[in-house]
């Protein structure tokens, strides 16, 4: 059976397994070998671990990619693309984004490596006008903690019309609600820290294409700067991995609950929700304080950082002197993870309420 005809739940379920051959166990072992003997397809560990190629197709089954490269962390990912484009080359970025990209990015216009033009990512005409002699666009969509939506196909398609390259975070929607690659995105990338791996427990990010040429470049900017996977991270990922697709429907639908709710408690002002994911953010009433104490008040969410685990946590965004100014001092990200709703809101309720 080919894999195109197959769902994301059995895709995630039946990739990057052993051959189905007799005694051979159905899970992929933890591969824990510097080197290999020679003339095999890996000589030496920074090249090629057997547990890493498990997860990495599983990985290009979900986004339809050709390829995967698994990396030590998404943020060792997000440099080694960006390590593709030449001194000073011209970029179009979103001005709010993941701060440690945002972050990265930043350092490198300011020390002239790139030529970051910072864009309102959800303003298709403004992005447009940006890509003018550009030679990557650089999206997150929906946007980090704000959740703006851009409009993904069409700013992808003017990109590619013009010969830019086209970069693509997509950990927060995953490919259960959009594949970049299919729009013509060059290069989809996961923080597989959060939902694709899920439990809050590893630290992993991937590149996945579907141009041969580009996938070689980007290994070999893997080997060069060594940013690889210890192969027990991959295999716990992997494990997290065949149940991303139930554990993601499970916290989509719970957040979608929970933002209706949030729209109608007097102590919040603004709701964002983009209408798909598992992140809300919120605006409440009081000042920063308040919004510290809201999230030291509840019992079963925990005030900690991150996102996409199987717990729900949520922050203050703010408490981060590196998040951006743009985002309200009292605005707290909600990741919803998979508990029951009833709970959960009983949860934020009261925290609301006794803060
Ligand atoms: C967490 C995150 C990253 C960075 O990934 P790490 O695995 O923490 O290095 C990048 N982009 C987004 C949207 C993230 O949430």
């Amino acid at each position: 059976m080919s894999s195109e005809n197959l769902h994301p739940e059995t895709l995630a379920i039946s990739s990057g397994r052993p051959a189905h051959q007799a005694g051979v166990g159905i899970n992929v072992p933890i591969s824990l070998n510097s080197t290999f003997v020679a003339n095999g397809p890996i000589n030496y560990g920074r090249t090629g671990n057997e547990t890493w190629q498990s997860l990495e197709q599983a990985i290009s089954a979900l986004e339809e990619a050709s390829a995967t490269l698994l990396f030590s962390s998404g943020m060792a990912a997000i440099t080694a693309a960006f390590s593709l484009l030449p001194h000073g080359a011209p970029v179009v970025a979103s001005h709010e984004g993941y701060s440690g990209t945002m972050a990265l990015l930043k350092r490198y216009h300011a020390e002239g490596r790139l030529e970051v033009r910072f864009v309102d990512i959800t303003n298709t005409q403004e992005v447009i006008s940006q890509l003018q002699g550009a030679v990557f666009l650089w999206v997150e969509s929906p946007t980090n903690p704000g959740l703006g939506v851009a409009e993904v196909e069409v700013i992808i398609a003017e990109a590619k019309k013009r010969s830019i390259g086209v970069g693509f975070d997509n950990t927060f929607a995953t490919p259960l609600n959009q594949k970049p690659l299919t729009f013509g995105a060059d290069i989809v990338m996961h923080s597989v820290t959060k939902y694709l791996a899920g439990h809050s427990d590893v630290i992993l990010g991937s590149l996945s294409t579907k141009d041969p040429a580009l996938h070689a470049r980007l290994q070999d900017a893997r080997v060069s700067y060594g940013s690889i996977a210890g192969p027990f991270e991959s295999w716990l990922a992997l494990r997290g991995l065949r149940t991303f697709p139930l554990r993601y429907a499970k916290a989509q639908a719970n957040a979608a609950a929970l933002a209706k709710k949030l729209e109608s408690h007097s102590a919040v002002t603004h709701v964002r929700y983009p209408g798909f994911g598992a992140i809300v953010s919120f605006v409440i009433t009081g000042d920063a304080a308040a919004a510290e104490r809201v999230c030291d008040s509840a019992s079963l969410i925990m005030n900690a950082t991150s996102l996409g685990g199987v717990e729900t946590t949520w922050e203050r965004r703010r408490r981060w002197p590196l998040e951006s100014a743009s985002v309200p001092e009292n605005l707290i990200r909600l990741s919803v993870g998979c508990e029951n709703v009833d709970d959960l809101w009983a949860d934020i309720d009261t925290a609301l309420t006794k803060a």
